[in-house]
């Protein structure tokens, strides 16, 4: 029997990619998304990829009328639970906004499932929860914290979740913390199409590539890395869309509520994501140094063993996939799906 996953936010850049995941793993898949940050279009071209349909319904998380439309006319065996604001500079000016559609958001979602009888919930958690971590690489039992209101939503909806598990075991969550999302569907036919000024390094580069933004400004140039550029565990979302497949696998096991860092375990700096992108894209990227952005780190990478051990989940493309991935999508979609 096939089973119906409800993906919110499934319009989005991870979303639209772990759609294509579920399909062709014969998931029947139901997307419910707002479109504040996402273009239906993405589902058309998922659609396109799988030759299979997607149903989708826009709406917003935090509407009860839809979602218990939704509980009410399919049988959900799992949630995976995209939907939420993502940018940390804006949830600084607007921590309201990040609090109530990310924390209340999940509230919602969460007691419509449980007034559904659906326990199974895979969340979209952040590297971020670990703050400045003490040492590297990290791991799922180092201590928590956040520098700004999107971290610290991702935090408090994490630990709103333990307090929900403790109160009753019918509940299964992966709380899956990302690394650095990365590169884009091998066809060329989705990938991250930001609404906006990339906040993010690797939008921002593709954009430089294609020639939409003059140069990338590359945010401190003292970290006390290789070559004082800040340096991250980039994961190919492919991977990481996998990675949600494995987990609804394992929730279907009744694994209660458990933390997996989803990374591939090393990390590269900015320089070197600016060199490896120019080699794959044949196009130069300029950049100046400029000071460092408030809030980040220097460096941050995953130790990603304990979802080997219980997912049976590894990242397999490296960088040179990632960039290869991400400039077939840039050069093929310029203005992404607005094309
Ligand atoms: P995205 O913005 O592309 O996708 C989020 C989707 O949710 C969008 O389609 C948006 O329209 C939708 N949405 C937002 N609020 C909604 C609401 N209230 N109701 C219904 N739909 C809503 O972002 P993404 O990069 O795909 O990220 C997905 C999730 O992963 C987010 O929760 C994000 O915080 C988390 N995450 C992302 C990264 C990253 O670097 N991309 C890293 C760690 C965690
Ligand atoms: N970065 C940069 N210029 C940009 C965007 C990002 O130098 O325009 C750097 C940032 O300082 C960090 C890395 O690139 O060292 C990854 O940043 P991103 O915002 O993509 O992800 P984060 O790790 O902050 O969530």
């Amino acid at each position: 029997m096939t089973a119906t996953i409800l993906v919110t936010g499934g319009a989005g850049y991870i979303g639209s990619h772990t759609c294509v995941e579920l399909l062709q793993k014969d998931y029947d898949v139901i997307v419910l998304d707002n479109l504040s940050n996402s273009s239906p279009e993405a589902l058309r071209r998922v659609e396109k990829i799988t030759g299979k349909s997607v149903t989708f319904v826009e709406g917003d998380v935090r509407d009860r009328n839809i979602l218990r439309e939704l509980f009410g006319r399919y049988t959900f065996d799992s949630v995976i639970h995209f939907a939420g604001l993502k940018a940390v500079g804006e949830s600084c000016q607007i921590p309201l906004d990040y609090y109530d559609n990310n924390v209340s958001g999940t509230v919602i979602l969460a007691q419509e499932m449980a007034a559904h009888g659906v326990f199974n919930l895979v969340f979209s958690s952040s590297a971020t929860v670990y703050g400045d971590p003490a040492s590297l690489p990290i791991r799922e039992d180092f201590p928590l914290s956040a520098t700004n209101p999107y971290g610290r939503s991702k935090l408090i909806i994490e630990e709103i979740l333990g307090d929900l598990y403790k109160s009753d075991n019918r509940w299964n969550v992966a709380l899956l913390r990302y690394f650095n999302p990365a590169g884009a569907h091998k066809s060329g036919l989705i990938g991250e199409d930001p609404n906006d000024i990339p906040n993010n390094l690797m939008p921002y580069i593709s954009q430089v590539a294609i020639g939409l933004r003059e140069k990338l400004s590359i945010f401190g140039s003292d970290y006390p890395t290789e070559d004082g550029t800040g340096v991250r565990d980039y994961i190919h979302v492919v991977d990481l869309a996998k990675g949600h497949a494995c987990a609804i696998e394992k929730l279907r096991t009744g694994c209660g509520l458990k933390a997996w860092n989803l990374g591939v375990g090393n990390g590269h700096s900015v320089l070197q994501m600016v060199a490896a992108f120019e080699k794959a894209s044949e196009k130069p990227v300029p950049y100046q140094l400029v000071e460092r952005r408030p809030g980040d780190i220097a460096a941050c990478w995953a130790d990603p063993a304990l979802a080997k051990q219980d997912l049976n989940w590894v990242a397999e493309k490296g960088l040179t996939e990632i960039m290869a991935d991400a400039w077939r999508w840039q050069s093929t979609n310029p203005k992404g799906y607005r094309d």
